[in-house]
Protein backbone atom coordinates (compact mmCIF):
# COMPACT_ATOMS: atom_id res chain seq x y z
CA UNK A 1 0.00 0.00 0.00
CA UNK A 2 3.04 2.24 0.73
CA UNK A 3 4.95 3.23 -2.21
CA UNK A 4 8.46 2.38 -2.39
CA UNK A 5 9.88 6.47 -3.29
CA UNK A 6 8.34 7.42 0.34
CA UNK A 7 10.86 4.57 2.04
CA UNK A 8 14.29 6.28 3.11
CA UNK A 9 12.61 9.59 4.90
CA UNK A 10 12.66 7.51 7.93
CA UNK A 11 9.16 8.48 8.52
CA UNK A 12 6.32 6.34 10.68
CA UNK A 13 3.74 4.30 9.07
CA UNK A 14 0.67 6.96 9.87
CA UNK A 15 3.26 10.12 8.38
CA UNK A 16 3.78 7.93 5.12
CA UNK A 17 0.32 7.45 4.91
CA UNK A 18 -0.52 11.08 5.28
CA UNK A 19 2.37 12.34 3.12
CA UNK A 20 0.91 9.90 0.25
CA UNK A 21 -2.74 11.60 0.26
CA UNK A 22 -1.30 14.80 0.08
CA UNK A 23 1.42 13.65 -2.82
CA UNK A 24 -1.48 11.88 -4.46
CA UNK A 25 -4.25 14.65 -4.30
CA UNK A 26 -4.78 16.96 -7.18
CA UNK A 27 -6.33 19.33 -4.67
CA UNK A 28 -5.24 21.36 -1.96
CA UNK A 29 -6.61 19.80 0.88
CA UNK A 30 -8.19 20.98 4.24
CA UNK A 31 -6.90 19.11 7.58
CA UNK A 32 -10.58 17.04 7.53
CA UNK A 33 -10.18 16.10 4.09
CA UNK A 34 -6.57 14.66 4.59
CA UNK A 35 -8.01 13.18 7.85
CA UNK A 36 -10.65 11.63 5.24
CA UNK A 37 -8.68 9.92 2.68
CA UNK A 38 -5.96 8.75 5.54
CA UNK A 39 -8.76 6.78 6.95
CA UNK A 40 -9.64 4.60 4.23
CA UNK A 41 -5.53 3.80 3.61
CA UNK A 42 -5.31 3.19 7.72
CA UNK A 43 -8.70 3.02 9.73
CA UNK A 44 -7.34 3.35 12.73
CA UNK A 45 -5.80 6.72 12.72
CA UNK A 46 -6.79 9.39 14.62
CA UNK A 47 -7.15 13.26 13.90
CA UNK A 48 -4.79 14.18 16.17
CA UNK A 49 -2.48 11.69 14.49
CA UNK A 50 -3.38 13.53 11.22
CA UNK A 51 -3.15 16.75 12.16
CA UNK A 52 0.54 16.36 14.33
CA UNK A 53 1.90 14.37 11.24
CA UNK A 54 0.61 17.68 8.76
CA UNK A 55 2.63 19.55 11.13
CA UNK A 56 5.89 17.41 11.26
CA UNK A 57 5.70 17.14 7.56
CA UNK A 58 5.12 20.98 7.06
CA UNK A 59 8.18 21.51 9.56
CA UNK A 60 10.29 18.54 7.53
CA UNK A 61 9.78 20.33 4.64
CA UNK A 62 7.53 17.89 2.91
CA UNK A 63 4.70 19.69 2.27
CA UNK A 64 3.38 23.44 2.25
CA UNK A 65 0.95 24.72 4.18
CA UNK A 66 -1.24 27.95 2.92
CA UNK A 67 -3.72 29.79 4.32
CA UNK A 68 -6.16 32.56 2.58
CA UNK A 69 -8.10 34.76 4.78
CA UNK A 70 -10.14 33.36 7.58
CA UNK A 71 -10.77 29.84 6.02
CA UNK A 72 -9.25 26.59 6.90
CA UNK A 73 -5.37 25.95 6.15
CA UNK A 74 -4.39 23.16 3.77
CA UNK A 75 -1.99 21.78 2.87
CA UNK A 76 -0.27 21.74 -0.31
CA UNK A 77 2.91 18.48 -2.12
CA UNK A 78 3.87 21.83 -3.94
CA UNK A 79 6.59 22.90 -1.92
CA UNK A 80 8.51 25.47 -4.02
CA UNK A 81 7.70 28.78 -4.76
CA UNK A 82 4.04 28.74 -6.43
CA UNK A 83 0.83 31.13 -6.77
CA UNK A 84 -2.49 30.04 -6.67
CA UNK A 85 -5.79 30.87 -8.89
CA UNK A 86 -9.28 30.75 -5.66
CA UNK A 87 -12.90 30.18 -7.17
CA UNK A 88 -15.01 33.05 -5.52
CA UNK A 89 -18.09 30.70 -5.89
CA UNK A 90 -17.05 27.38 -4.94
CA UNK A 91 -13.53 28.14 -3.12
CA UNK A 92 -11.70 25.70 -5.34
CA UNK A 93 -8.12 26.17 -5.38
CA UNK A 94 -5.31 25.79 -8.27
CA UNK A 95 -1.77 25.95 -8.59
CA UNK A 96 -0.45 28.35 -10.91
CA UNK A 97 3.72 28.39 -12.14
CA UNK A 98 4.56 32.14 -13.09
CA UNK A 99 7.67 34.10 -12.81
CA UNK A 100 7.15 37.04 -10.16
CA UNK A 101 8.07 40.14 -12.39
CA UNK A 102 11.54 41.72 -10.69
CA UNK A 103 9.90 45.25 -10.82
CA UNK A 104 6.88 44.19 -8.74
CA UNK A 105 8.79 42.90 -5.90
CA UNK A 106 11.29 45.97 -6.40
CA UNK A 107 8.34 48.11 -5.74
CA UNK A 108 6.52 46.34 -2.85
CA UNK A 109 10.15 46.05 -1.17
CA UNK A 110 10.89 49.90 -1.33
CA UNK A 111 6.98 50.69 -0.27
CA UNK A 112 7.28 47.98 3.06
CA UNK A 113 11.15 48.88 3.41
CA UNK A 114 11.34 45.21 3.85
CA UNK A 115 14.50 43.23 2.15
CA UNK A 116 12.50 40.71 0.40
CA UNK A 117 12.73 37.09 0.30
CA UNK A 118 9.62 36.06 -1.62
CA UNK A 119 6.53 37.10 -3.03
CA UNK A 120 2.77 34.96 -3.50
CA UNK A 121 0.02 36.25 -6.28
CA UNK A 122 -3.70 34.84 -5.48
CA UNK A 123 -5.84 35.58 -8.93
CA UNK A 124 -9.40 35.74 -7.45
CA UNK A 125 -12.36 34.63 -10.02
CA UNK A 126 -14.68 32.19 -11.03
CA UNK A 127 -13.71 28.79 -12.14
CA UNK A 128 -14.49 26.75 -15.54
CA UNK A 129 -17.18 25.14 -13.33
CA UNK A 130 -18.98 27.80 -11.85
CA UNK A 131 -18.63 30.12 -14.72
CA UNK A 132 -20.28 27.50 -16.76
CA UNK A 133 -23.46 26.82 -14.52
CA UNK A 134 -23.77 31.01 -13.86
ZN1 LIG B 1 -15.82 27.52 -8.70
ZN1 LIG C 1 -0.32 25.07 -4.46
Amino acid sequence: MVTSNFQGLGLTRQRTVVLRVIRDANEHLTANEVFGKAKELLPSISFATVYNSLRYLKEAGHIAEIQFGNGASRYDRMTHRHDHAICTSCGKLVDIEMEPPADIIKKAAKQSKFKPESIEFTLRGLCPDCVSTN
